[in-house]
C-alpha cells in the first residue's frame, strides 16, 4: 500500500531547499533545463556527508571490498554486451492533445478510456520503445563509428574492470568493489523534485562470490543496506524493504528488494539490491572474448562468479534526509511568546554544519574575540559557522532551519564578568531539546565529538 502524499509539506521542504542553498534548479537564470539540479552550498555538504559515510562503512571499515572510479563515456560495445543498447528504454506515449510525452505508467484510465493526466485527452499515440541513454561522439567525426554513451549506471565500469581489480588486490571469493559516481538517463518525465532526474549520482556495490552463496549474500546486503538508512537517521517506520515479484524481475535476478521511503509524494524506491547471478560477467566476457573467470585454489575450479548488488541513489538519498528531517515545532520568541520553528533534525553526522558559534554582542570586541578563537578551535574537527548579526534568539532559528545540531552562545559569564566560576566556560545548546548546558571552553572539542560519534555509533 502506498503511503498518503503530503503536497503541502512537499512544496515547504523544496521552498526551504532554495532559501537557504541546499538545492536549486540548474541554470535557473536562463529558465533551467528540466530534470536537472545544483547542489548549493548546504546541499554539497549534506551530500559529501552522505558519501563519506558509505564509502566508509561499505569500503574502509571492511577488509572484502576495494573501491574504483570509473570514466563516465562510456564504449558501446560495453552498453550492447550489458543490454542497456537494446533494452534500456521505457514505454512512452504522446499526447497530441497537449504535446505531452508519457511514461504509460503515469497514463490514467476512466472507464477504461486511457487518458493523459495532464489535459485528459484521450486520442493517446500507441506506446513505442524510448531508449533512455544520452549519446555523444568521441573525437572529431560524428558519425556511427564515433558514438559513446554517457554511463546510465556505475555498475558496468565494475563488471569491466572485475579481472584487474581481482588481480591487484589479491583476494579470494567473496569480494566486493565499490564505486560513487554520476550517471545520466534521459527521463521521460523528470519529476518529484529531484527524485527522478536526468544527471544524478549512484552509490553502488557489486559483490561478487561463488554460485552457492548468493541467495544468502542477498539477504546479508539487504539487512546491511537497512542498517545504513538508520545510521544515518532516517526513520525505521518509514522504510519499506519490497521483494520484488517474479513478473517485475530481471529475468537473470533470482532475487531482488527494492528499499522504499515514505516521501512525502509517496512511497518510492531509494535503492534496489539485486541478486543478478553471473549475468553481468557472462555477457562481458562472451562479447569481449576476455576471460572473466575466478580460479579457485582450493577446488581447482574455474568459473563465473555471482554478484549481488546493492544499487543506492545519492540524490534521492539526500532528499530521504532533507524530507525525514524536516519538522515544524512550537518555540519561545525574543519575548517568551510561543511560535513556529521550522527545524531540520537531520543526525549529526549527517548534518551540514555541526555547530554554530554566537558571540552575544557584535559591538563587544571581547566577546567577538572569544567567539573567533572558539571558531579556530573547533574548525580543525568538524565544519562551523559564525555568526554575529540580531538577536540570539534569530541566530538560533536560523541554525535550526538547516539542520545544524549545536550552538555555542560566548557572553559575559564567559569573559569572567559576572562570576568568576564560569570564566572561560560557554553555554553549548542542543537544536532538538533547546536544552543549554554551561560547559568548558577546553572540554568543547571532546564534548562535541563525542556527541556526533555516540549518536552514530563511530568516529568523526
Ligand atoms: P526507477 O524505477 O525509480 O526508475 P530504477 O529501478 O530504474 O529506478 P536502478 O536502475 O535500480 O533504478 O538504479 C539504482 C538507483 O539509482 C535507484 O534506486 C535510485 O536511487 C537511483 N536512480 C535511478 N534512476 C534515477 C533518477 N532518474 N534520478 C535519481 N536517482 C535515480
Amino acid at each position: 500500500m502506498s503511503a498518503p502524499t503530503d503536497t503541502q509539506r512537499m512544496e515547504k521542504i523544496v521552498s526551504l531547499c532554495k532559501r537557504r542553498g541546499f538545492i536549486f534548479q540548474s541554470t535557473e537564470i536562463y529558465g533551467g533545463l528540466n530534470g536537472l539540479w545544483d547542489y548549493g552550498p548546504l546541499g554539497v555538504e549534506l551530500k559529501r556527508n552522505l558519501k563519506n559515510y558509505w564509502w566508509r562503512v561499505m569500503v574502509h571499515e571492511r577488509d572484502d571490498v576495494f573501491g574504483m572510479d570509473g570514466a563516465i563515456l562510456t564504449h558501446p560495445a560495453v552498453l550492447k554486451a550489458s543490454g542497456h543498447v537494446e533494452g534500456f528504454s521505457d514505454p512512452m506515449v504522446d499526447c497530441p492533445t497537449c504535446k505531452a510525452h508519457l511514461r504509460t505508467d503515469q497514463i490514467v484510465e476512466k472507464k477504461g478510456i486511457k487518458q493523459c493526466p495532464n489535459c485528459g485527452g484521450k486520442d493517446l499515440t500507441e506506446a513505442r520503445q524510448f531508449n533512455l541513454m544520452f549519446e555523444t561522439h568521441v573525437g572529431a567525426a560524428a558519425d556511427e563509428s564515433s558514438i559513446a554513451y554517457l554511463r546510465p549506471e556505475t555498475a558496468q565500469s565494475i563488471f569491466v574492470q572485475f579481472k584487474n581489480i581481482l588481480e591487484v588486490s589479491r583476494k579470494k571469493l567473496p569480494f566486493g568493489i565499490a564505486q560513487i559516481g554520476k550517471a545520466f538517463r534521459n527521463e521521460i518525465n523528470p519529476r518529484n523534485f529531484t527524485f527522478r532526474s536526468r544527471e544524478f549520482e549512484q552509490m553502488e556495490l557489486e559483490y561478487f562470490c561463488p554460485a552457492q552463496g548468493g541467495m544468502k549474500w542477498l539477504d546479508y546486503w539487504l539487512e546491511e543496506r537497512l542498517r545504513f538508512y538508520e545510521n544515518i537517521g532516517i526513520s525505521r517506520t518509514k522504510l519499506h524493504a519490497r521483494e520484488v515479484p517474479d513478473e517485475e524481475r530481471a529475468f537473470y535476478s533470482k532475487g531482488t528488494y527494492d528499499i522504499e521511503y515514505d516521501f512525502p509524494f509517496g512511497r518510492q524506491e531509494l535503492e534496489g539490491v539485486a541478486y543478478r547471478t553471473d549475468y553481468d560477467l557472462l555477457q562481458h566476457q562472451k562479447a569481449s572474448g576476455k576471460s572473466l573467470e575466478y580460479f579457485d585454489e582450493e577446488t581447482k575450479q574455474r568459473f563465473i562468479p555471482h554478484v549481488v548488488e546493492p544499487s543506492a541513489g545519492v540524490d534521492r538519498t539526500v532528499l530521504a534526509l532533507i524530507c525525514d528531517a524536516y519538522a515544524e515545532d512550537q518555540a519561545p520568541d525574543e519575548k517568551g511568546k510561543m511560535e513556529t520553528r521550522v527545524v531540520l533534525r537531520f543526525h549529526p553526522r549527517m548534518a551540514p554544519i555541526k555547530c554554530g558559534i554566537f558571540p552575544l554582542l557584535k559591538k563587544n570586541e571581547r566577546l567577538v574575540a572569544k567567539a573567533k578563537e572558539i571558531v579556530d578551535l573547533l574548525r580543525p574537527q568538524m565544519t562551523v559557522f559564525y555568526d554575529q548579526s540580531g538577536a540570539i534568539g534569530r541566530r538560533y532559528r536560523r541554525q535550526d532551519e538547516i539542520g545544524t545540531p549545536f550552538g555555542i552562545t560566548i557572553d559575559f559569564e564567559t569573559l569572567g564578568e559576572k562570576e568568576p566560576a564560569l570564566q572561560e566556560t560557554v553555554t553549548l545548546r542542543d537544536r532538538d531539546s533547546m536544552k543549554q548546558d554551561r560547559v568548558a571552553i577546553k572540554d568543547l572539542p571532546d564534548i562535541l565529538s563525542s556527541r556526533i560519534a555516540r549518536s552514530c555509533g563511530g568516529a568523526l
